[in-house]
């Protein structure tokens, strides 16, 4: 079975408050019944301050001290050590109180206690270190002549064992309480991640590892609703040029290669607010933001600089070209007329003998 960590250093210094908090009770109830005595017995109050201040308190103290340099000494067995301290407080307790003299269901407290840091082995130990100050407990005051019947060490390790089985079953519960949360996790974990993915899926573009189409309308939706007035957006078109004379002369895999090659350029050229997508077939989009129109027609001319010095090696000595359309976004006009504006730039482009662009401006096709 799964369990916790052991050792854990946070735990067993709120214990330690835990052990304070308990001798601070006792001291506060020691005081008041040695009140009570000195009203009672004014001529015993030296002895019931001895009996139930000043011994125990000085026990106690003692206890607290061995316990922090124990711990601080052995850090590895710390557990041990928390457990240890709690019985000998017991012990403590019902050797200096006459009226906790046969209150051995005490005992039970370092075993519930051992139940917190759900291991088998502190409860199994916790149980063994009770009966054996058990023993050790009626042993010492059978040989001071203490009377004890047989019903009282039967009822006493029956409460004892009883603990130890009811913490046992308590550990048992929220250890796989806890598995069963780990599990949940991992599994909701699995799930964002197939999420993330399967997103991610439906956004690029497998050859290119542009973003597809889709993703083209719905960014391009999201700047003309959100992006601030005056901010100039502009919508480049880039078409290969004779692509299927590529994939008729060199074959289908290398048209594949050619594509991926243009993919790849576009990401290394594009500034951060530019985004490029794959439009569809051999066409490009790219959005630039931002930008001046002769800044947008600067950063196209490089671009098909890049493509024509690009060598492609499965078809060497073929040099490849782009043609472009370019239109700015107008506040004034629809989506979709802007679209065909620059659709209608790539076809003049291509009709005007191709490897060059053709810009939409100031309501003409220039
Ligand atoms: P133009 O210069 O006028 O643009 O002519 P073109 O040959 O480039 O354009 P056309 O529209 O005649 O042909 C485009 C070809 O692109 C047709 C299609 O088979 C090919 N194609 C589309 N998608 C892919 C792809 O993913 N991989 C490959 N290898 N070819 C593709
Ligand atoms: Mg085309
Ligand atoms: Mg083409």
């Amino acid at each position: 079975m799964e369990q916790l960590p052991a050792n854990d250093h946070n735990w067993n210094r709120k214990l330690i408050h835990l052990l304070w908090w308990i001798l601070l009770v006792y001291e506060v109830a020691a005081m008041i019944g040695f009140l009570f005595d000195i009203y009672d017995q004014p001529s015993q109050w030296f002895h019931s301050f001895l009996q139930y201040q000043v011994i125990p308190t000085c026990l106690l103290l003692a206890l607290m001290g061995a316990g922090y340099l124990a711990i601080h000494f052995l850090k590895r067995y710390s557990d041990f050590i928390m457990i240890i301290w709690a019985m000998t407080m017991v012990c403590v307790y019902m050797m200096c109180i006459p009226e906790l003299m046969s209150s051995y269901e005490l005992m039970s407290i370092p075993i519930i206690l051992s139940s917190i840091y759900f291991q088998k082995k502190y409860i199994i130990f916790a149980y063994s270190l009770g009966l054996l100050s058990l023993t050790a407990l009626i042993v010492s005051q059978v040989y001071n002549g203490y009377p004890i019947t047989p019903a009282e060490v039967i009822v006493s390790l029956t409460v004892l064992t009883a603990t130890a089985l009811v913490c046992f079953a308590i550990m048992t519960k929220g250890i796989s309480l806890v598995t069963e949360l780990r599990a949940s996790v991992v599994r909701e974990q699995d799930l964002l991640i197939r999420n993330v993915m399967i997103d991610r899926l439906s956004k690029v573009d497998a050859l290119t590892e542009l973003f597809n189409h889709r993703s083209f309308q719905e960014h391009t939706d999201h700047l003309i609703s959100h992006m601030p007035y005056d901010t100039p957006l502009e919508l480049a078109l880039m078409d290969i040029d004779n692509f299927k004379k590529i994939n008729d002369t060199y074959g289908h895999w290398v048209g594949d290669v050619v594509l991926k090659t243009i993919g790849g350029l576009l990401k290394d050229m594009l500034g951060p607010d530019d985004m490029s997508f794959r439009y569809g077939g051999e066409e490009f989009a790219v959005l630039f933001v931002g930008k001046s129109h002769d800044e947008v027609l600067a950063v196209c001319e490089s671009f098909m600089q890049i493509v024509r010095d690009t060598e492609i090696p499965e078809m060497p000595g073929q040099a490849l070209t782009m043609s472009i359309g370019l239109a700015p976004y107008n506040r004034n006009t629809m989506k979709k007329a802007w679209f065909q504006q620059v659709d209608e730039c790539l076809y003049i482009a291509k009709r005007n003998g191709k490897n060059c662009i053709h810009s939409y401006l100031s309501g003409q096709y220039t």
